[in-house]
């Protein structure tokens, strides 16, 4: 790819918006310091949280539906698959009622020994998106979020959208390692189908127990693993 060399006066327009950018960052508001806590081997409570319901519906198109229900519907399966192995489970929400953001970190934030799951779909004006991502927010939640990509990536057919720090509330605010997982694009043809479809949403919880069991028990990290944790892709930002 060929470069425009740059101006001189491009180059000063930069170096006094460089200069104005760390201004505002020295004295604007700052995120909350919140304490976090390296449950991330020894929890015994997952918190699953469906997001979105009640009145926020989250994304909703034609081809998969309310994002509140396809959560909701993969959360209580992840919940069930969990408890079968042996982990106590708490839920943010197990009907479609609205919760809001704070709330749900207090639901977290109220345990003992815990970690923090966030089920998700995506959206995106242009159809032809598609794949999975996982954020976290904490150093502590990286291995999590690396291992439930992984598996997610074992998927037939599935696309890789990469592992992502991000802001969200429910992430920053979390005190034990928290992760949210976007299960896939509604706005996409196949993967807004798919998510209609019980089957795949049961293998999406199992991929994601299937993880969460591993991080818990040990287990060796893939080589996919590792290939999850590179950044590929820009994030959406579109939980707040
Ligand atoms: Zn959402």
């Amino acid at each position: 790819m060929y470069r425009q060399p740059m101006t001189r006066s491009v180059y000063r327009a930069l170096v006094l918006l460089c200069l104005g950018l760390l201004g505002a960052c020295a004295t604007g508001p700052r995120f909350e310091e919140v304490a976090t806590k390296d449950t991330s081997k020894s929890f015994t409570t997952v918190v699953v949280d469906a997001g979105h319901g009640g009145k926020d519906n989250g994304a909703y198109r034609k081809f998969g539906g309310a994002e509140k229900l396809a959560t909701l519907d993969v959360a209580q399966r992840l919940s069930r698959k969990l408890r079968a192995s042996g982990m106590h489970t708490v839920m943010t929400r197990s009907s479609d009622v609205f919760i809001p953001l704070e709330e749900r970190v207090n639901i977290e934030n109220s345990q003992k020994n815990c970690i923090f799951v966030s089920i998700h779909f995506n959206d995106s004006r242009r159809r032809g998106i598609r794949g999975f991502e996982t954020y976290y927010h904490s150093p502590n939640s990286i291995e999590l979020a690396n291992r439930i990509q992984a598996k997610l990536m074992t998927i037939p057919r599935s696309a890789n959208r990469g592992v992502h720090h991000a802001n969200f509330r429910v992430l920053r605010l979390a005190k034990y390692p928290a992760v949210l997982v976007e299960c896939g694009f509604l706005s996409n043809p196949r993967e807004g189908g798919e998510a209609r479809d019980s089957d795949y949403r049961d293998e999406l919880a199992d991929r994601i127990a299937e993880a969460i069991v591993a991080q818990r028990h040990g287990g060796r990290r893939t080589a996919k693993a590792n290939e999850a944790a590179a950044d590929v892709a820009t994030p959406f930002l579109n939980h707040d």
